[in-house]
C-alpha cells in the first residue's frame, strides 16, 4: 500500500486540506495561520489543487474507510473568516464524503448560517452521521490583545446557543490554554460557568504548538517540543518532524484541574478534540466505532 498518497487518520478522524486555505484574518496572536496561512512547514501536505485533495481523500477512504468516521474542518484557518457562504461550501464539501464532520469555529454565525448547518446536520442523519461544531475560546472575556479580529466571546456563545437550539451537537474548545499570567484561571472558569448549559462537551487542549516567532510575539520562552499526536501527522506533522525544531509545544499545568472543574459541574471534558467530538457525535445518536468509544470511556473516567 502506498501510504504517501493517503491522509493521516487519528482516532477515526481525518483532516483534509484543499490547498486553497488563505491566511486567517482573525489574527490571533498565538496562531501561525494569520501570517502564514497554509504555507508553513505543512507545505508538504499542501495538495496541488482541490482536485488532488479530493483524490487523496477518496484513496484514503477506499483503503481505510472503515477506520474513518469523521472529517475535520481545517485547523489552518477559520472557515467563516472568508465569508459565511465560503465556510458553508467547505463544510458541505466535507459532508459529501459520507462521514460525520467536525467543525471548529470562532465565528459569530448568523441565524441563517445556523439554519443551513442545522439542515445539513439533519440530512447527514440519514447516513448515521452528524455535524459536530466546536466553538473555540481562549478566555471567558474578550481579549482583543490576543484575538485581534475575532468576534466577541458573547457572539460566539450566542452562535452556540442557536446551534444547540436547532439540534446541532455543539461543544467548546478551550485552546490554547495559555499561562496564568496571560489568561487567568478566573477567566477560564468564567467561560465554563457561562457556557455550561449549552455545551455538550469541552476540549481543554493539552498542548499547543508555537514557532519562535510566536514565542517572541507572546513573550513566551519555550524549548523545542514534539507533539505526540496533537495536531498534524495525526492531525500535525508541523511539530512531529524532527527537522522542524523551531516548533515549540506548550502544555499548561492547569489543564487537568480545569477538566476536573468542568466534570464536577456535570459536563464531560477531554484533552483532545477528537474525543470531545466523538462524544458529541455519539450522544447525538451518530456512529462512532465501539473501539473508539472505549478510548472515550477511559479518558472520561
Ligand atoms: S481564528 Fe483560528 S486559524 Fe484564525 S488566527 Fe485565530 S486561532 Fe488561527
Amino acid at each position: 500500500m502506498d501510504y504517501s498518497e493517503m491522509l493521516p487518520v487519528y482516532e477515526g478522524h481525518m483532516m483534509p486540506a484543499f490547498g486553497d486555505e488563505p491566511p486567517c484574518s482573525y489574527g490571533c496572536k498565538y496562531c501561525f495561520a494569520h501570517t502564514k496561512g497554509f504555507c508553513q512547514d505543512a507545505d508538504q501536505l499542501k495538495p496541488g489543487s482541490p482536485a488532488e485533495a479530493d483524490r487523496q481523500i477518496r484513496v484514503t477512504l477506499e483503503r481505510l474507510g472503515k477506520w474513518v468516521h469523521c472529517l475535520v474542518s481545517s485547523r489552518f484557518h477559520e472557515l467563516f473568516a472568508r465569508g459565511e457562504q465560503e465556510g458553508l461550501a467547505h463544510v458541505r464539501r466535507l459532508a459529501g464524503y459520507g462521514k460525520s464532520v467536525s467543525l471548529l469555529t470562532k465565528a459569530a454565525l448568523s441565524a441563517r448560517t445556523v439554519d443551513e448547518l442545522a439542515e445539513l446536520n439533519n440530512r447527514m442523519k440519514e447516513q448515521g452521521n452528524r455535524l459536530a461544531v466546536e466553538v473555540s475560546f481562549v478566555s471567558g472575556r474578550d481579549r482583543p490583545d490576543l484575538e485581534v479580529h475575532a468576534p466577541t466571546v458573547q457572539a460566539r456563545i450566542d452562535a452556540a446557543r442557536l446551534l444547540a437550539a436547532k439540534d446541532v451537537p455543539v461543544g467548546a474548545c478551550i485552546s490554547p490554554v495559555l499561562p496564568e499570567e496571560i489568561v487567568s484561571t478566573d477567566e477560564l472558569c468564567a467561560l465554563v460557568e457561562e457556557t455550561r448549559d449549552v455545551m455538550g462537551a469541552y476540549t481543554v487542549s493539552r498542548g499547543f504548538a508555537y514557532t519562535d516567532e510566536i514565542d517572541e510575539r507572546m513573550g513566551l520562552s519555550m524549548l523545542p517540543g514534539v507533539s505526540d499526536h496533537t495536531t498534524h501527522n495525526h492531525t500535525n506533522p508541523l511539530v512531529e518532524a524532527p527537522t522542524f525544531s523551531h516548533w515549540h509545544l506548550y502544555s499548561d499545568p492547569r489543564t487537568h484541574e480545569l477538566k476536573k472543574h468542568i466534570r464536577r459541574g456535570g459536563r464531560p471534558a477531554f484533552s483532545r478534540s477528537t474525543l470531545a467530538v466523538n462524544h458529541l457525535i455519539r450522544t447525538a445518536g451518530g456512529t462512532v466505532p465501539e473501539y473508539l468509544w472505549q478510548v472515550w470511556q477511559r479518558e472520561a473516567a
